[in-house]
């Protein structure tokens, strides 16, 4: 087996009652089938409370009203640890915010950045992400769930993400070029798997990684025109305006995130030449900051490095890259509001939005199932 982690993935360390920002609150905590049957045989002092802490007929941790876990206390911490200790948390408490993907005989963990301590780990961190190997000689344990795994495929994943992670770091071009670029090469490879042309993708890597400073010379004139130019502030806001209805099909997961999708709303209403005013003179403002280009260039790094391979299973190249790109787009433009609204913008404020984005896209899986639908169809030909 191979496991994958990056670099900084040790460095987390959960800071509990002292977190701004519970994990324990705001989404339903799902017990594992070995947790329940643990929890369920349970004796001991705390056995009653934690029976009538669990809603069976789900499989989850009870909420209060205000959605906050049944087993957190005042001080934000967690009762069940106190009084049985950390061993007997569920997987998903045990893990969080780690994060695994599985592939055939090899894992792969991230942090969530839904989590303000993992995010600002992820998100600050200057020196470039490296991701370290450690092998064993086990077999996968989940073998039998892979019976029909793509290993072709990918492969080509694999190293087209190595492409992807150059692109994104090319500090030689525009940050909305090289997400221009990333589309480019996504929309050639979904192509290549959809015409059955999977030994082609080895090839347009290669190209796109060579070409890395020369974009316009390796890019079919008819392909380009069909992604959005987005350093352009019109075509960008053009291209916000024709997605920013994807919020409206996911579900809220916190009441206060209705005032950061008002705030764009309103943005995008006072049409697109106040919009590239704004834009102008915020991104002007954000060229002072030195971490603003690591700041991006993380958050766009984390999207591909977790989700991109998952396209073995289903084939949605571009949606992942497109996911990222949106990702990215959206949260920036959450800051800009935020930006203008104060005047100023701190880099703690720009984690905090990121982490508050990821917690309403990533952190219910019906919500990013339902992003992830919505970009497959709307890809590249907007309504
Ligand atoms: S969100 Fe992160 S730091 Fe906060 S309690 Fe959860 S794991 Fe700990």
């Amino acid at each position: 087996m191979r496991f994958v982690y990056p670099h900084y993935f040790r460095d987390f360390a959960c800071t509990a009652d002292k977190c701004p920002d519970t994990c324990c609150a705001g989404w339903q905590i799902v017990i594992d089938d070995d947790s329940l049957e643990h929890y369920e045989q349970y004796v001991g002092s705390f056995s009653k409370r934690l029976q009538k802490g669990i809603d069976w007929k789900q499989g989850c941790f009870k909420q209060d009203s205000k959605k906050r876990c049944s087993m957190l206390n005042e001080q934000n911490l967690c009762d069940m640890v106190l009084n049985m200790g950390e061993n007997h948390l569920c997987r998903t408490c045990a893990l969080y915010p780690r994060h695994e993907e599985e592939f055939e005989g090899l894992r792969e963990w991230s942090l969530a950045i839904s989590c303000p301590v993992a995010a600002k780990l992820v998100l600050t961190c200057e020196e470039p992400v490296r991701f370290d190997i450690e092998e064993n000689d086990d077999d996968d344990p989940l073998i039998e769930e892979f019976d029909d795994f793509d290993f072709l495929l990918f492969t080509e994943l694999e190293d087209a993400r190595e492409v992807l992670y150059k692109i994104i770091r090319n500090r030689e071009m525009p940050l909305a070029d090289r997400m221009r670029r990333m589309l480019y090469l996504a929309k050639q490879l979904q192509t290549c798997v959809e015409e059955n042309r999977i030994s082609d993708m080895q090839a347009i890597c290669a190209e796109a990684d060579a070409g890395a400073s020369d974009f316009q010379a390796i890019c079919a004139e008819d392909d380009l025109e069909e992604i959005p130019d987005l350093s352009d502030p019109y075509e960008r806001y053009e291209f916000l305006q024709e997605n920013f209805s994807v919020f409206s099909k996911l579900e809220l997961m916190r009441e206060d995130w209705q005032e950061v999708l008002d705030a764009e709303q309103d943005m995008l209403a006072g049409g697109s030449a106040n919009y590239a005013k704004v834009r102008k003179a915020f991104t002007e403002a954000m060229e002072q900051e030195k971490w603003w280009p690591i700041f991006h260039e993380n958050y766009l790094m984390t999207f591909i490095y977790t989700y991109f391979c998952g396209a073995v299973y289903d084939d949605w190249i571009d949606t992942k890259v497109l996911l990222a790109v949106i990702s990215q787009l959206f949260t920036e433009e959450f800051i800009m509001n935020l930006w203008q609204k104060q005047g100023s913008v701190t880099q703690d404020e720009c984690v905090k939005m990121a982490y508050r984005y990821v917690r309403e896209v990533e952190h219910s899986d019906l919500n990013l199932n339902a992003m992830e639908e919505y970009l497959h169809a709307v890809l590249f030909s907007p309504a």
